[in-house]
């Protein structure tokens, strides 16, 4: 009986781990996630969780986005999810800048808002070209102090119209003095930008679109702020690339359908995180900025990886 208690227990790990990771290439993958890191649960009972963001402050903290319950919520080591801010304004996308204050893209009230460091909540922009934005989704911070914005309509209230007859992706500067000159469009060609993050040299410019192409483009940034020689990087096949991430060492991580996938800086997918329920988002942090947070449907999950998140410089 011992012998096969033993078995059991043996069998229960390994498939707890076959469950967790699917790989592609196992030598570049297990140095981004051990073989035997498990996916962890923290939190559930929520509607559709997105926009996760390390905040280091407080003893470290994860806010994240309860899109339809119109809240910011708040995960810690300790307390679990509690309820940060309500109402949200059913925020999605959230990002620090620069200098740690959050950044959040708010679909019902249509903009793009900063937390100051005395709590205030500022608008950055509302509007382009006259006309309200549709419902900004998710933020890339570059270190030269510019917000890149993706703007698909995903969440316009029922009782309001689409303004503007595209779904930009945005280069907002809130240094430039000329308000009406802040914003311009970055890309213009796609069906529903996503989620968007740059490379740690900030070289390249990856956006998810999550509409029909279901697939990242990589972009070329030039030193004058506007991009070329855009083109596919990974397409997906189970669900819609939503949330993406790089990590320090230029590896692509998206949320999935069926997870997190990782890919190699040429598109290489080397391997996915698995989750129960298809992912919307992810972040890095956690007190050595290792821990993987998953933001997959009414859960949030993480898993310990080898790396960390490409921060602004
Ligand atoms: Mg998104």
């Amino acid at each position: 009986m011992r012998t096969l208690a033993i078995l059991l227990t043996a069998f229960a790990a390994v498939t707890a781990n076959a469950a967790d990771l699917a790989v592609g290439k196992a030598d570049a993958f297990h140095q981004l996630v051990a073989a035997d890191a498990k996916v962890e649960k923290l939190g559930t009972g929520m509607k559709f969780v997105e926009g996760p963001c390390w905040i280091k402050t407080d003893g470290g903290w994860l806010v994240f986005s309860d899109i339809p319950s119109n809240e910011l919520k708040k995960w810690t080591a300790a307390g679990g999810v509690t309820t940060w801010r309500n109402p949200s304004n059913n925020t999605n996308g959230n990002l620090l800048d620069q200098q740690g204050r959050l950044i959040s893209c708010e679909h019902s009230s249509r903009r793009v808002t900063r937390t100051n460091a005395d709590g205030t909540i500022e608008v950055l922009v509302d509007s382009f070209d006259g006309k309200k934005l549709n419902s900004p989704n998710d933020v890339a911070v570059k270190s030269d102090g510019t917000l890149w914005i993706t703007d698909p309509p995903y969440g316009i209230p029922k009782d309001q119209k689409q303004e503007l007859d595209a779904q930009n992706v945005f280069r907002f500067d809130p240094a430039t003095p000329d308000k009406s000159k802040a914003m311009t469009v970055a890309i213009a060609d796609c069906d529903r930008p996503n989620g968007l993050c740059f490379s740690p040299d900030e070289k390249l410019l990856y956006v998810a679109d999550s509409g029909k192409p279901k697939h990242i483009r990589v972009f070329t940034v030039k030193d004058d702020g506007t991009l070329s020689d855009g083109k596919v990087f990974a397409t997906l096949d189970k669900g819609a690339p939503d949330g993406i991430r790089c990590d320090a060492q230029g590896n692509v991580w998206s949320s999935a359908g069926d997870g997190v996938r990782v890919y190699a800086p040429d598109g290489t997918w080397l391997g996915t995180v698995l989750t129960p329920e298809g992912a919307a988002n992810l972040c890095f942090g956690g007190a050595d900025g290792k821990t993987l947070f998953i933001t997959a449907r009414t859960s949030l999950y993480a898993i310990p990886t080898l790396t960390t998140q490409a921060l602004v410089k």
